[in-house]
């Protein structure tokens, strides 16, 4: 499309055949093109001094100012411990600190000397502080040395003599090559001036060599827009084609079943969330747009009830529903859960699973075909090829990131016609996460837990706190309850981890003798598994000695505590699922969190944050800024098909907001978007004003798209 955005990067001056081969191994740069959107990974600033009050935002450059210490302080405790250096420009003041050679650093700047402190302000408590600054006493006559970025370059490149310098004047080539005027905006003028974004060109220019850090903001905030834009542009196209090209069963009457059920047989009364997200899955299911509907919900905030009466409005309108949980246990569980709902009301459900006896599994498989069966519960047995349905109307998925794409993918195909989708969760995503990876599926949330629950007492306690967590131990089991301690197991292989396991076992078998104790990881037999799970779910067994196996929806209501040793090896997301195995009773439970005494700063801070806070959300967003999205659970297996190169989900969220609203605007004012035939009605919010394009926009938004997503597989049909 554009020529000149295409040529080839050999024909740029400064690169020939030699260069254009390494660029294209190491970084990926084939084209003009990928060249301009090779943005520098940092920027220097030393083009001159700032002040204090200049400084604005979060995302500042590396930067210099002038001015002198006024005192130094050491502050916190052994690992915590660091040197506060307020400086002040003269006007105003802000921080330096080291977390390093403390007494060094205490000593070397002397007051009443001029400094240059150089370094990325972060802003943390309301001021600005540079951590481990450089400083060097100020010499009036030293030159600034300008407003640079800094690239990243493989070991290979610099190996062969490539520095930030030549990638600096490569781009700088291009920028005054004569062509690199006819470079067409990417997006459509109507947002640039809804949005107030900084045109291409001059983003380009100012991403590579910025005239200031305003400037440098505007253009990485106009270039982070584009790319969620055209993110939330596949995401909600493909969602919409989906939408109007797979018609979904309609679901028109709440019939007997269900009426029967919640008037005579629901033993508790609904939660205004479970209510609410009913109201919502029923509204899916009533169109005939097929429902892809995203269930998240705490632990024990009643997901499974929901996902029963919604089976039941398949049931009422003659069709058959799957619910499908990742563990042969957990299928167990909702199976006599559910089976106690059914049976007053005259609704056959059937299980199976893995170790379902062969003639049984005949009766099943035809109990299926015929429709005698209307809803069925099990494990990954449900997916063989093997197993056909007379009509599934509705599949639920629990747990669903513990199921790979294409496993999920398979239960769409049982019939000609796509079943209505709703899969369960209670890793909760955070909202960015779920607007881009999750992009195409609705999100209901059951945000308020079944009244009297007490909330969970969770302690960070220490290997010297040993006994007094053994009294806790001792007091619940004299109370008849019972208790998890859970080991890390990151590798199943690591001999060292799996020793720990062991001793912790022996240990408590020693220590709690009298009570029996089972043992369950990852390594042993499914069957051995099974039956020392067993043992603790039928309550003969009073402690679980376990690795994170038990992460995943066990319910035993009589747990009142949940020990979970070296705490500081897990995720918070982990912690939060595994905290949530206890508390489902209306006494008081325990979790306590084994810490290293010795640990860092930043791990007592994620510790102390599961101390502070029961709610998933905030904790789910809290490590996504500790890990980075990439490494939050659910990602890798959505197959998260683009990588994004500016943005950052766990900071963005805001822009990426007004990306997806952009995107959403665009493609229901612009139907030539889509294909012929498909409306762009869903998916919700229904109040954004559409914004029609036309001509050679279009165009260009088609291309781009193309351009973006030609390589990546459609994964928004198989989530
Ligand atoms: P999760 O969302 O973790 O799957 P469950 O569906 O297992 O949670 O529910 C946890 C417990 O709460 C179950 O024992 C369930 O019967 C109970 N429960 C669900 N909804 C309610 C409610 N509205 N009132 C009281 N108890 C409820
Ligand atoms: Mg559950």
């Amino acid at each position: 499309m554009s020529r000149f955005l295409d040529t080839e990067i050999k024909f740029l001056k400064g690169v020939g055949d030699a260069r254009a081969k390494v660029l294209a191994s190491e970084i990926g740069v084939v084209t003009f093109r990928d060249l301009l959107y090779y943005f520098p990974y940092r920027h220097i600033d030393r083009s001159r001094f700032y002040s204090i009050a200049e400084l604005q935002g979060t995302d500042l450059p590396a930067l210099q100012i002038k001015g002198r210490f006024i005192s130094f302080n050491v502050e916190g405790e052994g690992a915590r411990k660091r040197l506060k250096g307020v400086f002040s420009d003269g006007r105003r003041m802000m921080e330096t600190v080291w977390f390093s050679k403390i007494n060094t650093f205490a000593t070397a700047y002397k007051p009443g000397v001029d400094y240059v402190i150089f370094g990325k302000p972060s802003f943390y408590r309301n001021v600005y502080s540079i951590p481990h600054p450089e400083v060097e006493a100020f010499d009036p006559s030293k030159p600034p040395t300008g407003f640079r970025g800094v690239y990243s370059l493989t070991e290979t490149m610099r190996k062969k003599g490539y520095t930030t310098r030549l990638l600096q004047n490569l781009v700088s080539n291009l920028l005054s090559h004569p062509g690199f005027s006819s470079i067409e905006d990417t997006l459509p003028a109507e947002l640039m001036v809804h949005y107030n974004l900084m045109p291409l060109k001059e983003a380009f220019r100012q991403m590579h060599f910025p005239d200031n850090a305003q400037k440098l903001q505007k253009a990485t905030e106009r270039m982070k827009f584009e790319e969620l834009f055209y993110v939330e542009m596949h995401i909600l196209r493909y969602s919409m084609e989906r939408g109007s090209k797979l018609p979904g069963f309609v679901f028109s009457k709440i019939g007997d079943k269900f009426n029967g059920f919640y008037f005579n047989v629901l033993p508790f009364e609904l939660t205004g969330a479970q209510k609410r997200v009913l109201k919502e899955i029923r509204g899916d299911m009533k169109t005939g747009r097929q429902m892809n509907r995203l269930l998240q919900g705490d632990v024990g905030s009643g997901k499974t009830m929901v996902a029963f009466m919604s089976m039941l409005m398949a049931v009422d309108n003659n069709c058959q529903a799957a619910l499908m949980a990742p563990t042969e246990i957990l299928a167990q569980q909702h199976f006599s859960t559910i089976k106690q709902w059914a049976e007053p009301i005259g609704v056959n459900v059937a299980l199976l699973t893995g170790s379902t006896r062969t003639a049984a599994r005949r009766e099943i498989h035809e109990g299926l075909l015929s429709g005698g069966i209307d809803i069925i519960v099990g494990t990954h047995a449900l997916i063989e090829e093997n197993v056909k349905f007379h009509m599934l109307g509705l599949a639920v998925i629990d747990e669903q990131h513990r199921f790979g794409v294409a496993q999920r993918g398979k239960l769409w195909h049982k019939n000609e016609r796509v079943p209505h989708v709703l899969v369960m969760t209670a890793t909760p995503i955070p909202r960015t996460l779920a607007m881009t990876v999750y992009g195409d599926l609705d999100v209901s949330v059951i945000d308020e837990l079944p009244p009297g629950r007490k909330p969970i007492t969770t302690l960070l306690r220490y290997d010297s706190n040993r006994l007094e967590v053994d009294r806790l131990i001792y007091s619940q089991l004299r109370e008849g309850r019972q208790i998890y301690i859970v080991y890390p197991l990151i590798s199943e292989n690591d001999k060292l981890e799996l020793k720990s396991l062991e001793e912790g076992y022996k240990r408590t078998c020693d220590t709690f003798h009298g009570y029996r104790v089972c043992f369950v990881h990852g390594k042993m037999k499914p069957e051995e598994k099974d039956h020392q799970m067993d043992l603790f779910v039928r309550g003969e067994a009073r402690i679980m000695v376990a690795t994170t196996v038990i992460e995943v929806g066990v319910n035993v209501p009589n747990a009142s505590v949940m020990v979970i040793e070296n705490a500081e090896r897990f995720g918070l997301s982990q912690l939060h699922q595994l905290r949530g195995r206890v508390g489902r009773g209306a006494d008081q439970s325990y979790c306590v969190l084994m810490g290293k005494a010795k640990s860092g700063g930043d791990t007592k801070k994620r510790l102390a944050i599961m101390t502070e806070t029961t709610d998933g959300f905030l904790i789910s967003e809290a490590d996504m800024k500790i890990r980075g999205p990439g490494d939050m659970e659910g990602t890798q297996q959505s197959g998260l098909a683009f990588n994004l190169k500016v943005a950052d989900l766990a900071r963005d969220g805001q822009i990426l907001t007004r990306a997806r609203e952009a995107a959403l605007a665009i493609l229901r004012g612009t139907p030539s978007l889509l294909s012929p035939g498909c409306v762009a009605t869903a998916p919700a919010p229904g109040d954004i004003a559409p914004i029609a394009v036309s001509g050679r926009s279009v165009e260009v938004l088609a291309n781009e798209l193309r351009l973006r997503f030609s390589k990546t597989i459609d994964w928004s049909q198989i989530s």
